[in-house]
């Protein structure tokens, strides 16, 4: 059974979390204090992390974007919980790297199907692939996990991944961003399609430092790879 971090200073919402994961079949972890974050991921390996955004200390941002630039742990998912409802907040949150986003107060359900859906998405992946992707000078390895371009080493979060080897698994083709959230979140009811935008702009981002941008935004219609 999958293993769950919960990072979250306020007590009541650790025991509320904790008690319904673990009715639900998961194994839970607590983590209290940021700055034990760490180092309790390279210990029990969670599955997947959910990251308060106001801890004492060190920030729940903060943290995200250590987790991200982690080699050994930039890969377990993470679903950031925060009161913070605010637009700008949740591109935040996902800029710095979380792979989704609960604003409390949450439902119980929904935190479980969010969960689910992103540990469908890593569980996806890590089937076997055996299939290298290239697209000029990028080259998606999909068993290791990597993306290189040119000999540059290019560090993508999980949902990124899952969009680019999507995007190279059939080059020049339109996908709509319905499309994308089906293959790459599983039709999660609760992701909006704006989401795929932020994801889309991070992964341009990491891209693009190496090279010229081959990301097309398609008006109105949705992303495809192509250097035309
Ligand atoms: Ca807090």
């Amino acid at each position: 059974m999958a293993k769950i971090m919960i990072v979250e200073d306020e007590q009541a919402i650790t025991l509320l979390i904790k008690y319904n994961l673990e009715k639900a079949g998961y194994e839970t972890v607590c983590v209290n204090h940021g700055g034990k974050v760490i180092s309790e991921i390279e210990k029990t390996s969670p599955s997947l992390i959910l990251l308060d955004w106001m801890l004492p200390e060190i920030s729940g941002l903060e943290l995200c974007k250590i987790i991200r630039n982690s080699p050994e742990i930039n890969n377990i998912p993470i679903i950031m919980l925060t009161a913070k409802g605010q637009e700008e907040d949740k591109i935040a949150g996902l800029s710095a790297g979380a792979d989704d986003y609960v604003t409390k107060p949450f439902s119980v359900p929904e935190l479980l199907a969010r969960i689910q859906t992103n540990l469908r998405r890593v569980s996806n992946t890590s089937s076997p692939t055996p299939k290298v992707y290239t697209f000029n000078d990028i080259v998606l390895k999909p068993n290791e996990k990597k993306v290189y371009r040119g000999e540059e080493y290019i560090q993508l979060a999980p949902t990124e991944f899952r969009i680019l080897q999507l995007l190279m698994s059939k080059p020049r083709q339109v996908f709509s961003r319905d499309d994308l959230l089906k293959e790459v979140w599983g039709n999660s009811i609760y992701v909006e399609t704006r989401t795929v935008d932020v994801h889309i702009r991070r992964l341009r981002k990491a891209l693009n430092e190496f090279g010229a941008n081959y990301i097309r935004t398609i008006r109105s219609t949705g992303y495809s790879i192509d250097d035309k």
